[in-house]
């Protein structure tokens, strides 16, 4: 009923995995609205966070969350690689002696993660950016959590959630980040990150709450 600290482990080698065979779908997303390497981004990432938890253990689940945010801000770079790092680095700061994670600290977890990606890019829902994807997967937990559903429900909603708000990017004009350069040429494609951010809720409902 919780998620630990080998759950968010599980989850990181899961995303290590669905990046690397995501790879070039990202990039040709990134391709069509920016400089096509968000896929090598979130490949390159992944792989060393999950490299780095598999080579020494943590001991709790926000002892994991920062050591990925720590790692993605190294290896990652571009907009998204700060952004994701802030994303676990403020989970971890909600939680820092829990051993594992109840329903409610999953979701305050998940919700500082996504204030932080909103205050550091400064993106609202819209913009066309991965907060179109995290804000109403936030939503989804909070109100899941709400309704007296248990980790598991609540991810299975924040992924459903996270592929429609992906889904929602695709006739958006991007006001935010490298995209929005492109101004009206920008309108019918779907945001890439918007895409991993769907990803990353996939593997969380297969991977966290297991
Ligand atoms: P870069 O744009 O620097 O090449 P990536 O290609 O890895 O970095 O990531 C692009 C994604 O980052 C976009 O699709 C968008 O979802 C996200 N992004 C860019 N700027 C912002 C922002 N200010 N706030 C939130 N997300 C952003
Ligand atoms: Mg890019």
């Amino acid at each position: 009923m919780a998620v630990t600290t080998g759950n968010i482990v599980s989850w990181i080698a899961a995303l290590a995995s669905t990046y690397g065979e995501q790879q070039s779908y990202l990039t040709e997303l990134d391709a069509a609205i920016g400089d096509a390497d968000h896929g090598s981004n979130m490949a390159r990432g992944f792989a060393a966070a999950r490299d780095d938890l598999q080579g020494d253990p943590p001991e709790t689940p926000a002892a994991a969350l920062k050591r990925v945010a720590m790692v993605l801000m190294k290896t990652v770079g571009g907009a998204s690689g700060p952004l994701y790092g802030t994303f676990f680095l403020k989970a971890a700061t909600t939680c820092p002696q829990a051993n594992e994670l109840n329903g409610d600290q999953l979701l305050e977890a998940l919700a500082a993660g996504t204030e932080g990606v909103q205050q550091r890019g400064k993106a609202e829902v819209g913009d066309k950016t991965m907060v179109d994807a995290l804000v109403p997967a936030v939503e989804a937990l909070r109100e899941s959590r709400t309704a007296g559903e248990e980790p598991a429900a609540m991810l299975a909603a924040a992924a459903t959630a996270a592929e429609a708000g992906r889904d929602s990017t695709y006739p958006l004009v991007a006001r935010k980040g490298r995209a929005s350069y492109l101004g009206e040429r920008s309108r019918d494609h779907l945001d890439p990150g918007a895409t991993s951010t769907a990803l990353l809720l996939a593997a969380a409902r297969d991977h966290l709450a297991a």
